[in-house]
């Protein structure tokens, strides 16, 4: 089945967290990967036509790029993402994305959709990677091999990532910046495909390095830190991707390690908008003297006012901190 077989895989959602991984695992069972390309307008128009009003901005984002692929591939993967950890669930919606594909108007290929779901414990897990490879060979080896090459690739990525490069700076092959020489850093806390979507984010990470500042994101930091920090909460959130924007907002602000953070939610995410009140309110009760600006981004954002609201957030960050030079001289 494998010969010139093309598996589509879009990019929006979690791509900016797995795709080494999936990539290097159809790579090395000969299964060619085809990406739908960066998001630009006429993808997010494409989505926002075929999706319900009610979903968020990276779930309409999503629509544009499963659409983009529909008559480029034999089949488009899609995990059924559940649970990436043994104590937590991911957001309703990664959990119903393959029925929502399903039920487009537009005609797709038949949908790859393994159930990820570490509630159920490892066993199980391998089960469902052997069932996913074993579309394309009878050898389990194989198939196993090709995962365990995967992992390797996402390691080797996110020790990048863990040295100061963005997924942009590495899905473009750029060199990241060097860190630690522009006057401000600021820490932009965020879902990945927030903050890393290019057209979505009206290009936010280029344009702060413009301003001249560090950027810094969560996975700069150690997995085990940003668990460290969401433990302290009194009680347990059991969302893992916002546990990482919990953890990350308390290490930079617990440390003073940033000069400001900037948090980008989309509208309308139930779970993000549950988080900003709950940071607000830690923040305040913390005494926290690291400001945050939340930046909430929908399909209708226009560039200039989001412009200004950065400008003046870098701004003001700039002046308190002469401030604090000049009363620590
Ligand atoms: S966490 Fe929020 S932004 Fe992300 S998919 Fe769920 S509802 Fe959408």
């Amino acid at each position: 089945m494998t010969d010139g077989f093309k598996v589509g895989y879009p990019q929006a959602l979690l791509y900016y967290k797995y795709f080494p991984l999936w990539e290097t695992f159809f790579n090395r069972l000969g299964v060619e990967v085809v990406l739908s390309g960066p998001t630009n307008k006429a993808l997010l128009n494409l989505g926002t036509v075929e999706a319900e009003n009610e979903l968020c901005l990276p779930v309409k984002v999503f629509y544009g790029h499963l659409l983009a692929l529909a008559d480029k591939v034999d089949a488009i993967f899609i995990p059924r993402m559940v649970s990436v950890e043994k104590s937590a669930y991911t957001c309703p919606k990664f959990m119903g994305l393959p029925d929502m594909a399903r039920a487009t108007e537009t005609r797709l290929p038949p949908i790859m959709d393994p159930t990820i779901n570490w509630k159920l414990g490892w066993r199980q897990y391998v089960k469902t990677i052997i069932e996913l490879g074993s579309q394309f060979t009878d050898n389990k080896a194989k198939i196993l091999g090709a995962y365990h090459a995967g992992v390797q690739s996402l390691h080797q990525y996110q020790d990048k990532i863990r040295a100061g490069a963005t997924p942009i700076d590495i899905i473009e092959s750029k060199e990241a910046p060097r860190a630690g020489v522009a006057d401000l850093r600021i820490g932009l806390a965020g879902h990945p495909y927030n903050i890393y979507d290019k057209y979505i984010s009206m290009n936010l990470i280029k344009r702060l390095r413009e301003m001249g500042t560090d950027v810094v994101t969560a996975e700069m930091i150690p997995h085990s830190e940003l668990e460290k920090e969401s433990q302290t909460l009194p009680k347990h959130l059991f969302w893992t991707f916002e546990r990482e924007v919990v953890g990350t907002v308390f290490h930079w602000s617990r440390r003073n390690s940033v000069d400001g953070i900037i948090y980008v939610l989309a509208f309308p995410c139930g779970p993000d908008s549950l988080i900003q009140s709950l940071l607000e309110h830690e923040m305040r009760r913390e005494r926290s003297t690291v400001p945050m600006m939340s930046l909430v981004i929908d399909e209708h954002s226009a560039e200039g006012g989001f412009l200004t609201r950065i400008e003046a957030f870098v701004d003001m960050l700039s002046r308190k901190k002469k401030l604090a030079g000049r009363v620590a001289n």
